[in-house]
């Protein structure tokens, strides 16, 4: 059945609007390659309107108090839950997951709404004892001003809230870039914040095929004052460089490769039910999905036959019918590298234990959940980041040689491990080269918790009350003569 979402507008300042260029683009769903919606193709000029608009809107949202923008977010979150089903729809349609994790994700991406909302109301400053009794030592914290996002095709909701929600609470305007990918969530998102009352200017979405053109005017203007982006490391870099000329702040959210490390001492039935939460939500195509899996000799094959069976239960296919848990990969160029990726290992001698090769779906980006056993370090699979729901497994014998493996990558996002032993737990957590650490967990990520990486999985932290400091300034203020 094809299912169509009709021709989506861009959100300009406030407006609805099909755009200077008239021209649009299409959007197409990755399970059946048929065109599921069209989005105006912004050009420059849009680019420009929208940040003058956010320039006009940023004096009055900047200072107006906490109470209101923490109600307008709270608002907005209430609206998302209301129409998770509609939302869910949508992403399944743009970006391929499956319904219930689409659901999973617009849960997910509210809550940022919801939680940077209540911290907007605790946004403090500080008093510091002063060195002479006629003065007084006063910190304050302001919004850093208008700020622009631009963001990846796999979380379509989360990673748009992720940055909206602190920006919003901190006082900062914001317009978003989103992925050419996956723009309808984003706009959804926009006409939800337009009914909870968000006013004109303080939200633009800027949907366009030609990223690096937009992104030039957000990173040539003097007036926006912060970027917050998330994708490839390469795009990243490119970014941090252009920053400095009007010295922007960033907060880049780039690539990881995870190591996902079981010891001996561990349940093997927990570790493998996180392995698979882990290296297979979204189809394995998020930046904290394992990538490495080094697992203590003695279990390995144990782990790897059990990983194997679950990884073989999933269904694979069109996220939208039932039952489905693995949907198609976002567009052929990431099949291909998958593909690349497994047959390097093989070639390299690497075991096949299950899946390999592209699904037998007649249409869609589809490939079979995959299981490498005996893979080395030489291989791709375990140097880039594979984007895919293919998990490298490789035994280890002890634990130092298992922390210089896991830290011999110049990625730093995430990295998981399992184990019982409470001392182990600490001198891995201390070691690993990583920002976030999941201890017999495959899925730390939630909004009150920092979010972000080391090494060149990035700069900055999102989530948490880290990442709102991400949006505001310290302005120190000196009172003489009392
Ligand atoms: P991914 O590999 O996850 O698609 P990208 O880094 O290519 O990651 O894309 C993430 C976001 O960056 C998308 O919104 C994309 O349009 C945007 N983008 C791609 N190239 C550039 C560029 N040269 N400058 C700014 N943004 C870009």
């Amino acid at each position: 059945m094809t299912v169509t979402l009709g021709d989506y507008p861009l959100f300009i300042g406030g407006n609805w609007s099909s755009g200077i260029s008239d021209k649009r683009f299409d959007i197409v769903n990755p399970a059946t390659e048929e065109v599921v919606a069209t989005v105006p193709n912004a050009v420059p000029e849009d680019m420009h309107m929208a940040i003058e608009a956010a320039v006009i809107a940023q004096s009055e949202w900047g200072n107006s108090v906490a109470s209101y923008r923490s109600q307008i977010l709270a608002r907005a979150a209430h609206l998302m839950r209301e129409r998770v089903e509609k939302l869910a729809e949508v992403m399944t349609l743009e970006e391929g997951k499956p319904l219930a994790d689409a659901r999973g994700e617009v849960l997910y991406a509210a809550s940022f709404l919801e939680w940077f909302g209540e911290e907007a109301k605790r946004i403090y400053g500080d008093m510091i004892p002063a060195n002479t009794p006629e003065k007084r030592i006063v910190v304050i914290k302001r919004p850093v001003g208008v700020t622009a996002a631009i963001t990846p095709w796999n979380f379509p909701a989360a990673m748009i809230t992720r940055k909206v929600g602190p920006a919003l609470a901190a006082g900062c305007t914001m317009i978003i870039k989103p992925s050419e990918l996956t723009p309808l969530s984003a706009l959804e998102i926009a006409k939800i914040f337009e009914e909870a009352g968000l006013p004109k200017g303080v939200l633009s979405v800027v949907v366009g095929n030609d990223a690096s053109a937009l992104a030039k005017v957000v990173m040539d203007d003097m007036r926006v004052r912060k970027i917050s982006f998330t994708g490839s490391t390469e795009v990243g870099k490119i970014l941090m460089r252009q920053a400095a000329d009007t010295m922007k702040r960033v907060s880049l959210e780039l690539g990881g490769h995870a190591p996902f490390i079981v010891f001996d001492d561990a349940n093997i039935d927990d570790a493998v039910e996180q392995a698979i939460i882990c290296k297979m939500r979204g189809m394995g195509e998020t930046c904290v999905s394992a990538n490495r899996f080094y697992v203590q000799q003695g279990i390995v094959e144990a782990f790897t036959d059990k990983l194997a069976t679950r990884m073989g239960q999933m269904r694979v296919g069109n996220g939208l019918d039932a039952g489905i848990s693995v949907g198609p990969l976002i567009e052929p160029a990431a099949v291909d590298k998958v593909d690349r990726h497994v047959q390097d290992a093989v070639d390299q001698g690497a075991t096949l234990i299950s899946g390999g090769k592209r699904h037998s779906e007649q249409r869609g980006y589809f490939y079979e959940p995959t299981v490498l056993a005996n893979v080395t370090e030489s291989m791709l699979v375990m140097n880039e980041e594979t984007f895919g729901p293919v998990a490298a497994i490789t035994p280890f014998t002890d634990e130092d040689e298992v922390i210089e493996r896991a830290n011999h990558s110049p990625f730093g996002l995430a990295a998981y491990y399992f184990t019982r032993d409470i001392g182990r737990v600490f001198r891995l957590a201390e070691r690993l080269e990583y920002g976030i650490i999941g201890v017999n967990d495959g899925m730390p990520s939630t909004a009150q918790a920092p979010f972000g990486g080391v090494k060149l999985s990035g700069i900055g932290r999102e989530g948490s009350k880290y990442g709102l400091e991400e949006y505001l300034d310290i302005k120190y203020i000196s009172l003489g003569g009392i």
